[in-house]
């Protein structure tokens, strides 16, 4: 199983970073080794300073597919699920400045969060998915999938270029503004159109 990363997908969080909006998707993997077990505590790790918080809509893929066309993208998920991409911000900044592999700050050992699943069914539309990350019962990021730059089905089409998909495999499909830091003791929780769907301690 791998899990294919969005980056810059909604363009409040684009400013907030001063990044440059992208002309393709921006993508990076994360290894099946960082998915934080469930009910498990996330422990800061030494390597950095200032780890963030990145609350995102995740998509299950349910079959293998390559170079996949937009329209037939909905046949290849039908659960939704809603996890935070945690990233070493400090880490990251260094790397993209000397324009190496971000794996180091995005790909570390439980830097996946992945909460309950849900058959897309549920909702009327993935593209229009309220959703949002509380930090000690702070809401600290809300957005909506209307507001992505590119849409899942489009991500599904864009990224199959690149990686066959395959089941099981998870896109994690970027974050809106409001990223920031976590520090021990620290509770997140993820809300997606209303309903708690994970919990996460800083340790
Ligand atoms: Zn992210």
């Amino acid at each position: 199983m791998k899990i294919i990363c969005i980056g810059r997908n909604y363009v409040d969080h684009i400013e907030e970073l001063e990044n440059e909006r992208p002309k393709d998707p921006v993508v990076f993997i994360k290894p099946d080794s960082a998915v934080l077990p469930r009910e498990q505590d996330f422990y800061l790790p030494d390597f950095s300073q200032n780890i963030h918080y990145e609350v995102e809509v995740l998509v299950k893929i349910n079959k293998v597919g390559k170079h996949i066309d937009r329209k037939f993208a909905p046949n290849y998920y039908d659960e939704i699920g809603l996890g935070i991409d945690f990233t070493a911000r400090d880490l990251q900044q260094q790397l993209k400045e000397k324009g190496l592999p971000w794996e180091k700050a995005k790909g570390f050992d439980g830097s996946a969060v992945i909460g309950k699943w849900f058959p897309k069914s549920d909702f009327k539309s993935v593209d229009d998915l309220n959703f949002s990350l509380l930090k000690n019962s702070e809401v600290v990021q809300s957005g909506n999938t209307r507001f992505m730059l590119w849409k899942i089905d489009e991500l599904i089409s864009y990224v199959s270029q690149f990686f066959m998909l395959k089941k099981g495999d998870i896109i994690f499909t970027g974050t809106p503004a409001g990223v920031g830091r976590v520090i021990a003791n620290d509770y997140l929780s993820g809300v997606l159109e209303n309903e708690e769907v994970f919990t996460v301690k800083i340790k």
